[in-house]
């Protein structure tokens, strides 16, 4: 339907992407993203009107979101070649063809067209031989500047790669590491960055992607003073074994925190800041941080031990998921388990009739820290007894 209302209107159009690319894998993919040889808002803005349709413009980049009555969206964009006019920075966008269009990505896999337009409907274009990289399972990027255009590609890279149990190319590869060593990575934005990570956390198996990402060289452009050793391996293998247990019970759990709790640990406090600054930790997270660093061994072997829940109280107190989840890097199976019942009686356990109010009363006494102490210790002792 989409390629009828192009004839209407004397457009190409095509879908791109993402979209062909699992398409021709087989994979399901409801992400729809059209390129139209001509002017994609004002294309957007027709389909919209015999579809009955949301068109959301945004006119710098000459794109489009059609959102439907259902929910379901298709992304419109302008056939056009960008021009980077300083690497990491948001593109400059001037109209163009489909060829042109395609090139401009990142890879080869996600650089095929198909034509919509009812006389060539389900026309396959494709200029750079990117099916058969698909078919070889090869990440290839479309020309040399590719990472100094867009260095946010190395970390796609790596995400496409652990996806699809793809390889990058050796080509590639040696212009991703000469690019990561002139530091290009560091002209990104921060924001940026993080947003690629968090897709690869949204990925099946994020750990393989970030060991790769360590084997490369680029977790050192992102996150400067990790060393990445079999032990933080390990850590991370037990963060993520926990994190969807911290997740039914905490709502916006960010996996990148989560990651961040093991990765950042015994920074200095200059580099800290930094991470702070170029990342947007908040205050409070890189304080759970120095907090769990201090407390790691004995908090690790209260809960081996299975210490009662109000003396782990004394320490941690209430705590918070970050916390919960930097324990949970130090813990085996069953340490997780212990800390998990911790964290359903901290969830569960409310001093329901016990208020200051009551606790004056009841011993005759005025108000003053002593009476937030009673209750303390009273909230402990029902940790212990929920009875
Ligand atoms: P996913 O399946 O994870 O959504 P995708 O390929 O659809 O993967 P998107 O980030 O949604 O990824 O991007 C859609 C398309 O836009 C990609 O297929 C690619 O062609 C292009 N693209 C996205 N990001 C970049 C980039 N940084 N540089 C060049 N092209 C990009």
């Amino acid at each position: 339907l989409i390629g009828v209302y192009g004839n209407e209107i004397k457009m190409p159009v095509y879908v791109v992407g993402g979209f062909v690319r699992d398409l021709l894998l087989n994979i399901p993919n409801y992400d729809i993203d059209v390129v139209v040889e001509g002017n994609g808002i004002e294309f957007a803005k027709y389909v919209g009107k015999q579809l009955d349709a949301i068109v959301v413009p945004y006119e710098k980049f000459y794109t489009a979101t059609l959102v439907f009555k259902d929910g379901f969206k298709i992304d419109v964009a302008t056939a056009r070649t960008e021009y980077y006019e300083k690497p990491g920075e948001l593109p400059q966008v001037d109209v163009s063809t489909i060829k042109k269009d395609l090139y401009r990505r990142d890879f080869t896999i996600n650089a095929m067209a198909i034509k919509l337009n009812p006389n060539e409907f389900g026309v396959l274009y494709d200029f750079f031989n990117c099916q058969k990289d698909l078919e070889e399972g090869i990440i290839r990027i479309l020309h040399n500047l590719s990472f100094i255009e867009d260095p946010t590609r190395m970390i796609r890279a790596v995400r496409f790669e652990s996806r699809y149990n793809f390889k990058i190319e050796e080509h590639t590869l040696e212009i991703l590491k000469r690019n990561l060593e002139a530091n290009y990575l560091e002209r990104v934005s921060g924001a940026r960055i993080r947003q690629e990570i968090e897709k690869i956390l949204e990925e099946r198996q994020p750990l393989i992607a970030i060991r790769r990402l360590a084997e490369l060289g680029i977790l050192k452009h992102i996150f400067p003073k990790t060393y990445y050793t079999p032990t933080m391996d390990e850590k991370l293998e037990r963060v993520f074994r926990f994190l969807p247990l911290v997740k039914q019970r905490y709502q916006n759990i960010s996996d990148f925190y989560a990651i961040s709790t093991v990765l950042l640990e015994f920074y200095d406090k200059e580099t800290l800041d930094f991470m702070r600054n170029r990342y947007g930790y908040p205050k409070k997270f890189i304080e759970s941080l120095k907090f769990t660093e201090n407390m790691m061994l004995p908090l690790k072997s209260m809960i081996e031990s299975q210490l009662s829940f109000s003396d782990i109280y004394k320490v941690i107190g209430k705590g918070n998921p970050y916390i919960f989840i930097h324990l949970s890097a130090y813990l085996d199976d069953e340490g997780q388990q212990y800390l998990l019942r911790y964290i359903d009686a901290i969830l569960n356990t409310k001093l329901e009739k016990v208020t200051g109010k009551y606790v004056m009363e009841k011993f005759n006494l005025k108000s003053g820290p002593v009476i937030n102490e009673i209750l303390e210790t009273l909230y402990a002792m029902k940790l212990d007894n929920p009875n």
